[in-house]
């Protein structure tokens, strides 16, 4: 259920790192040039496997090590940071770089929203059954008395 899976077990935060509360680290988005808290902003990574094929991938942890670049988990961003090629800028790659991982992650994202919808519809269904079967206790309530 966590987006933190597919990577294995994420290191523990620094114990020096502050409370997110008491001075929340501001990260820019390549994007919009917007900026917003450190745990709010997705970290992207170049991944260097592959010399001639320079793609992104998502650093859900943000704890990948090299240069990493912020950008909000919205499409818009992500899609105005490639055409500005804010990407190969933040990251020192080359001028095209591939960021279909990030566009799938906040894809997955937004769709994982609302997927959840249906779940609270469901919550609603199970609160009127309660209040049916209240209904009929409170209704013989008083034949009970009598
Ligand atoms: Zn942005």
């Amino acid at each position: 259920m966590n987006a933190n899976g597919p990577r294995g077990p994420s290191p523990s935060p620094s114990p020096d790192a502050p409370p997110a509360s008491a001075c929340a680290p501001v990260r820019t988005c390549v994007g919009c040039r917007g900026t917003g808290e450190r745990s709010v902003l997705l970290r992207a990574v170049l991944d260097r496997t592959d010399a001639d094929d320079a793609r992104l991938v998502v650093d859900v942890a943000r704890s990948l090590p090299g240069r990493g670049a912020w950008v909000h988990p919205d499409l818009r961003c992500v899609d105005l940071a490639e055409r500005r090629r804010a990407w190969s800028r933040a990251l020192r790659g080359p001028s095209v770089i591939d960021a279909g991982a990030v566009r799938a992650h906040v894809l997955g994202e937004e769709a994982d929203e609302r997927s959840q919808r249906p779940v609270t519809t469901g919550t609603t269904h199970g609160a009127g059954r309660t209040a049916r079967t209240v209904d009929k206790e409170a209704g013989q309530k008083p034949m009970g008395t009598r």
